[in-house]
Parts: structure tokens; sequence; C-alpha cells
């Protein structure tokens, strides 16, 4: 864990989402958008899952919440034990609250299965595998009907009309490798990504499903072990300024990234969608992940020069401390952009597009709140989970 009295080490951290304050101050009055990047769905009512006719997930309803992979067969599986457990006791699955949680008698029964299955599994890789796909396949069916699949807001605060969609440079494609536990969340900014630049541009890959990895290392395997870079928070990083070295320990100099003069390779970047807490687990990952097939843990990790301060130019400016994915993205392109190889692309136009769409996101996270009469700000507390 980060140091919370090292206000630098703060500056390069990613969450997954936008802040969410696990207590807020009702206001009278609302004090701006800075402060307001919240949960939207703590109370939300219960609602029970569209699986009364045959409920199967298609190809299509799975690819529609952005996955380009194939139906994972390990989610399916456990949408099938779900409704089958339904069948046996003649309960109804329902969910509320945030991220798909199940409720009711159902939840009962439900837990008490999950786990004995959990425990029955062999190794832990399993048992991983088995947390992510339960975690998925109860998002998702908590989630039909009730959020878009596109921007995965709540219907009725759809903001994809208002997102404008734009080419990311072809030298560059992003993949938003994501924890489950972020999978459908409003306030998840990594889906901004392939809003904006499309999915081939800038694709899911969900931390723990077999099929988003293999696609995921079948691109890198066919790029090249020298194309693949992570953009990792480096938690030793400090702020400095573009004319400073950024020569951390663990991380390169943006201006390392090779050139990319062959149009058929593409500097592959990963950015990881996760808490922070979580990231080391899935940098870990990718790199076991890289030893196993390129024989090396071989993953370098890049890192941003401006952190926090690349924020400083979003309106509403996030709460100062904190970057989220989306962010980290802009602030990558803005980086490259002033690197002389780099500078032809309109990557900075390609940013302001990311950033418009971060705001539209803003915009609707605290229009919801607004209309639900809670507040959009936030105490200014709790400074232990800010790193
Ligand atoms: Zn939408």
């Amino acid at each position: 864990m980060v140091s919370t009295s090292s206000r630098a080490a703060c500056t390069l951290k990613f969450c997954s989402s936008l802040a969410i304050p696990s207590k807020t101050h009702v206001h009278s009055r609302p004090r701006g958008l800075n402060t307001a990047l919240m949960s939207s769905s703590s109370s939300t009512p219960p609602r029970e899952a569209s699986v009364s006719d045959d409920g199967q997930i298609t190809l299509q309803e799975w690819q529609g919440w952005g996955p380009v992979s194939p139906l994972p067969a390990k989610v399916n599986q456990v949408v099938e034990d779900l409704k089958l457990l339904e069948r046996n006791i003649e309960a109804q699955m329902s969910f509320g609250g945030i991220g798909g949680k199940l409720k009711g008698g159902f939840k009962i029964q439900e837990d008490k299965k999950h786990r004995a299955t959990y425990q029955a599994l062999g190794d832990s890789e399993k048992k991983f595998e088995f947390y992510a796909a339960r975690q998925i396949a109860c998002r998702l069916l908590g989630s039909r009907g009730y959020l878009c699949q596109k921007c995965w807001l709540a219907l009725e605060d759809c903001m994809c009309s208002k997102i404008k969609p734009s080419a990311l440079w072809q030298g560059i494609r992003f993949w938003v490798y994501m924890h489950p536990k972020d999978f459908l969340r409003q306030n998840n900014t990594g889906k901004l990504l392939w809003q904006v630049f499309g999915v081939q541009s800038a694709t899911l890959c969900l931390f723990g499903i077999a099929e988003d990895e293999e696609l995921m290392w079948d691109a890198f395997n066919l790029a090249g072990k020298s194309n693949v870079w992570c953009l990792y928070p480096n938690p030793n990083a400090v702020t400095v300024s573009n004319q400073d070295t950024f020569g951390y320990e663990s991380s390169t100099d943006l201006a390392c990234l090779p050139m990319m003069t062959n149009r058929d390779k593409t500097l592959n970047i990963i950015l990881i969608d996760g808490t922070w807490s979580n990231s080391a687990a899935m940098f870990r990952r990718l790199k076991e992940q890289a030893k196993s097939g390129w024989g090396e843990e071989y993953l370098p990790s890049i890192s941003l020069a401006t952190g926090a301060s690349a924020m400083h130019k979003l309106r509403p400016q996030p709460s100062w401390d904190r970057t989220c994915t989306a962010a980290a993205a802009i602030a990558l392109l803005s980086e490259l952009q002033l690197l002389p190889k780099f500078s032809s692309y309109g990557l900075d136009e390609q940013a302001t597009a990311l950033e418009d769409g971060l705001v539209v996101l803003l915009e609707a996270l605290t229009a919801r709140r607004l209309r639900m009469g809670r507040s959009i700000t936030r105490k200014t507390r709790h400074k232990g989970d800010i790193c």
C-alpha cells in the first residue's frame, strides 16, 4: 500500500472507475462537478433477471456489452447453473445494488452452492477462473434490461447519443485489461476507450476470462513482444515535468517506444483497469502469461511523466489526486504527441475526443445523482484510501 503522506506517489494511481466515497454528505447546494465522481447505484431496487425464457446468453448479447471474444464457456456454465438452481428451488433469482449482486432467498441457496463448487476446484487457477466467470455472469444477468449495453449506464441515463466516436491512429491499439468487478460498472471509465475509438482500436480483455486473454495474447504474439507495453502506475514514480527523465527503475521512457514503420505492426498498449489493490495481481498475471508464452517475464511498463497534471485541463477536473483509466489514456496520448516521432498523427485530437467522452460520463453520473436526490459533493475525508 502506498503511503498516504506521499503526494507524489499518488499521482499515477489508476482507478478503474471514478472516485467512490463510501459515505457522502448531503449538502444543500452542490459545489460542482469536480467532486461528483461517485457511485450511482447504491440503492437501486431489486430487479429480476429476464431468464424466464430460455435465458441463454447469445454471442450477440455477449459482444453487445463490449467484449470481442467468443462467449466464454465458463460464464455460460455459471448462467446454466444459476438457471438450474432456479428451477430446482423454485425461487427466481433477483438482483440489486451495485454490481449485479444476488438478492433474497435465491442468494442464500446460491451462496451455499457456489462456495461448494469453489471449494471443490482443485487448483488456484481453476478457482480464480470460476470466481471471474461467476462475477461476470452475475453482473451480466443483473444488468439485463437495466443497463444500456453500450455505455453501461442505467437505461434512463444512457449517454450514447452524446459520445462522439473518433478514429485512433492505427499505430496504436489499446487493451483495456479489466477486473471482473469493474465489468458493467456505471462509473467505470475504461469502457469509454472502445466507445470512442471502437473495439478494434481499444479492446476489452477481462481478467481471468480465458477466451478474452487468449485473444489478447494471440494479438501480442502476432505483433511481437517488442510491440507490447503495459501502462502501469508505478507507485514510486514522482511527478516530473516533460523535460525530466522518465527513467524509473522498472518503467520506460515513452521516447523509447518503437516507431511503427510497418503498417501491419501496431503498438499494443495494455491499460490495467482495476482498483489499485487489484492492479498488482493483474500485472503479475500479465507477466506470468508473458513468461509462459515468450519464455521470460518480458513485459515492459511505461510510466507517464505528467500523471495528475494531465488532469488539470479536464473539464471538470476530477479530484486532483486520482486518475482513472480513461484519464491515463488521455495523458499517454498527450505525452506521445509531444514526442517528435509521434507528433504527426493527431494524437492530441484523439486525446481530446476521449476527454470529451469522459466529461459526458461525468455529467451523466452527476445528473443521475442529482435526480435521485443524492449529493454530488464529497466529504474531504478518508485520505487513507486515496492511494
Ligand atoms: Zn447508452
